[in-house]
């Protein structure tokens, strides 16, 4: 059976970061996330995987790091994501510039792009994040940080920006294999929609000269898009290999499925399920504030947590 390929939106984007606890504080308090999972890279358990999100960590709002202490940092170029926007109210643009201001960060912006207001900020590593005032997001994101009022509160992912030599070639797969609709052009900026788009469903392709960036500490490892279930998931990975992309097997990643394929600019690509979803190992309640491991890694507990190192999580701020 042929099923045409159709992510209802972006799943997480997952990018590198240097120090742990340096990337805990700046993204639960400067950006007010919730850290909604501490856990391991499974295919390098000596190092953590941090998932940020909404109260639950649902798809569309989550961004994940893999911090490498000692890392070196990338460089911005052709052939990376080069840019991770999330969404806040439109009226709340100038707070989160105060903000951002406020606690020392250099907050560029805001400007105006494809008809919205954008702010850019760096995080502790440098990855570049913009926050989009986007109208009529209805997702509710979290408001468990006492200095962000819920109002203001960051909603969830808004969009990537892929930057592209031959951004054409990006733009055919997008549009063609992966059922995604041209949603208007902006200068050098071509922006794509999935199931209807708004945010939390956009890929932005930028044409970008540069030479090919390097992946590394501040960049974008890469960015996944959402699979409604696994059968579907399955389906969609038989379409990818029967159009000649070399596409992973399934792979569990505890959380959700999930299989991986590079686009034809260099960007390693994701779907993910959006079941079974971070509550399927803790409470609700106490997302993100232990170390958990898949069972597979749970004899090696010790030694992985002495690795590790301690990670302080304020209860305040989370
Ligand atoms: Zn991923």
């Amino acid at each position: 059976m042929r099923m045409a390929i159709a992510p209802h939106g972006l799943h997480h984007v997952t990018a590198i970061a240097s120090d742990p606890q340096g990337n805990v504080d700046f993204y639960t308090r400067a950006l007010g996330l919730r850290l909604v999972k501490q856990t391991v890279n499974f295919d390098a358990p000596d190092t953590y995987h941090l998932y940020y999100g909404d109260e639950v960590g649902n798809p569309s709002t989550i961004l994940t790091f893999f911090p490498w202490r000692g890392v070196a940092a990338g460089r911005q170029g052709s052939g990376l994501t080069t840019a991770t926007a999330f969404s806040v109210p439109p009226e709340s643009i100038g707070w989160w510039q105060r903000h951002l201001t406020g606690l020392g960060l250099d907050v560029d912006g805001p400007r105006t792009r494809d008809g919205e207001e954008v702010l850019t900020v760096s995080d502790p590593d440098g990855l570049v994040i913009d926050i989009v005032a986007a109208p009529g997001d209805a997702r509710s994101g979290w408001d468990g940080v006492a200095a962000i009022p819920a109002e203001h509160a960051v909603r969830g992912l808004h969009s990537v920006t892929m930057s592209e030599r031959l951004p054409e070639r990006t733009a055919a797969l997008l549009s063609g294999l992966l059922g995604m609709q041209l949603d208007g052009e902006d200068g050098d900026r071509a922006r794509f929609a999935m199931a209807g788009g708004g945010a939390g469903a956009v890929v932005d392709v930028a044409a970008d000269a540069r030479p090919r960036g390097l992946q590394a500490g501040g960049t974008v490892h890469h960015i996944a898009f959402r699979a409604p279930d696994k059968p579907t998931q399955a389906l969609w990975r038989r379409e990818l290999v029967e159009a000649g992309l070399h596409v992973t097997e399934i792979v569990d990643r505890q959380y959700f499925t999930s299989i991986y394929f590079h686009e034809p600019g260099g960007v390693l690509l994701e779907i993910a399920t959006d079941a079974p979803g971070f509550a399927i190992d803790e409470p609700l309640l106490e997302l993100g504030r232990s170390l958990k491991l898949p069972p597979w890694l749970e004899p090696s507990r010790e030694q992985i947590a002495a690795a590790l190192g301690p990670l302080r999580v304020d209860e305040r701020a989370s």
